[in-house]
This record gives structure tokens, sequence and C-alpha cells, in this order.
């Protein structure tokens, strides 16, 4: 899959029952579309979680 931002790869990784991916050369995240509706409940926590995802890296 190719960033929609910068056209680079993105990683694909998967939090409980949700999956989305990352740019890491430009920081752009996002759900794939068939998951979208379950991001409803909240921007904030999502980003929260990609934070978190972040940090388990290092
Ligand atoms: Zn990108």
């Amino acid at each position: 899959m190719e960033c929609p931002r910068c056209g680079g790869a993105v990683t694909e990784f998967t939090l409980g029952e949700r999956s989305a991916v990352v740019c890491e050369d430009c920081g752009y995240s996002g759900v794939p579309a068939d998951l979208h509706a379950e991001q409803l409940d909240g921007e904030e926590s999502w980003s929260e979680a990609i934070a978190r995802f972040y940090e388990n890296l290092e």
C-alpha cells in the first residue's frame, strides 16, 4: 500500500480488533475504509493509540 499523502510505503499494524496504516516518512495515519465507522468513538483516543504504537517501537 502507498501513502496517499507522499506516495511512500506505509506500515500496517493492528491494535486489538482494529487495523491502521502509518507512514513513517510524512506522519500520515489512517484506517482502511471498511473500518472507518469504528473510529466514531473518538479521533483523540485513536491518536493516543498510535502514539503508544510508536512508543512500543523503541
Ligand atoms: Zn507519507
